[in-house]
């Protein structure tokens, strides 16, 4: 099958900068600096500027990011952190990696973010942190959030993973707990051209433990204050970041220009719920998701419009307690309805920086023609 609309099209968003890139490798090769160095430093400079955080410390991804984060605040063995159970695996995975136990709480049906009136019921006396994760390119509900952590004496690593420049009102995505983490997977609004990620936070001891993990523990060479890892960035991925990083807010704004023209199509069509937009908070649309109000709808209306040449995606099928890496935590199939329903009912529709108005109208009117059915 010809493709007709890609989900993601990440040649369109690089070739106006390949000049820029291939000038960039010569110079590193001449450099040979290969690993941190100068571009990762000037690049977490500008990365911590964009966000208007006072620090940010490049790491090699995003689990990686969300890992060292709940490290560098002791979190560990006979810890709990309260994650949603709708979410990508790496969320929980963090949790998992540093020995606590993750907990899942459900979501809210209209955001598919966190549900802060639920966080009571995961709270233990072992709960350490919360990680809100702003999905689909949307912040999750704070205010409520960040209440709920002060009251109880919780930690907030934000899961960035997806929403690299959407606010929670005026503040950006990743200031609003104690550090946030990122992805710089290509397919990000914000993209390497490889493996990246990277952490924020304005407590400067944190930045400093999450540098020491990232890079054998150590401060200084050879003296290993902590157990540490190899988590560091890549100086070529960070030169593209900072070729990448000016166009950032362009990159968003046309994702939002695309959901618009997606929202204004598909506004008539009764069988499906379009993504709410909230006025507390900006969208910036990594995902273009829509639910089926009749769930069985889903997988025809998928298979219909792949066979017509356009590619979607799910985000995501399977809630966490049910993936089968985790049904030693013992959850019941039917824990947390509301993941399971979105599970059931979602369909992510291509967006991307550089989407044709026409691939956008062809997606709907495919749409409608699968329910004329
Ligand atoms: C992509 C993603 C991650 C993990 O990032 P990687 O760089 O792929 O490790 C974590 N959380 C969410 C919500 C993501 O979308």
């Amino acid at each position: 099958m010809k493709t007709a609309v890609p989900f993601v099209d990440l040649h369109r968003i690089h070739q106006p900068l390949k000049d820029a890139f291939l000038a960039k490798v010569s110079t590193l090769i001449d450099s040979s600096q290969f690993v941190l160095g100068t571009e990762v430093e000037n690049f977490e400079k500008e990365f911590a500027e964009y966000n208007q955080s006072k620090y940010c410390v490049g790491v090699s991804n995003g689990l990686d990011a969300l890992t060292l984060a709940l490290l560098a605040l002791g979190i560990g063995p006979g810890d709990e952190v309260i994650v949603p159970a709708n979410t990508f695996i790496a969320t929980a995975y963090a949790v998992t990696h540093t020995g606590a136990k993750p907990v899942f709480c459900d979501v809210d049906l209209s955001s598919a973010t966190l549900n802060p009136k639920l966080l009571s019921s995961c709270l233990t006396s072992k709960t350490r942190a919360v990680i809100p994760v702003h999905l689909y390119g949307q912040s999750a509900e704070m205010d409520p959030i960040i209440d709920f952590c002060k009251k109880n004496k919780l930690k907030i690593v934000e899961d960035t993973a997806q929403a690299h420049g959407a606010k929670w009102g005026t503040r950006h995505c990743g200031t609003l707990g104690d550090i946030g983490c990122f992805s710089f997977y290509p397919g990000k609004n914000l993209g390497a051209l490889g493996e990246g990620g990277a952490i924020i936070t304005s407590d400067p001891q944190l930045a400093e433990r999450v540098k020491m993990i990232r890079n054998v523990g150590q401060k200084q060479k050879n003296i290993h204050e902590m157990i540490g890892g190899n988590y560091r960035l890549h100086s070529m991925q960070a030169a593209f970041l900072r070729l990448k990083l000016p166009h950032l807010n362009s990159y968003n704004q046309q994702r939002f220009e695309a959901a618009k023209i997606y929202i204004e199509e598909l506004k008539n069509c009764s069988n499906i719920e379009l993504p709410k937009i909230f006025s507390d908070r900006s969208h910036i649309f990594h995902l273009f998701v829509i639910q089926n109000k009749n769930a069985a709808d889903r997988d025809p209306l998928n298979r219909f419009l792949n066979d017509a040449g356009i590619q979607t995606g799910i985000h995501y099928p399977t809630p966490l307690h049910l993936q089968p890496c985790y049904q030693n935590l013992g959850y019941s199939k039917d824990a947390f309805p509301v993941s399971k329903k979105l599970g059931d009912s979602i369909l992510s529709l291509p967006i991307f920086p550089g989407i044709k108005k026409e691939e956008i109208v062809l997606v709907c009117q495919t749409i409608k023609n699968y329910f004329k059915n």
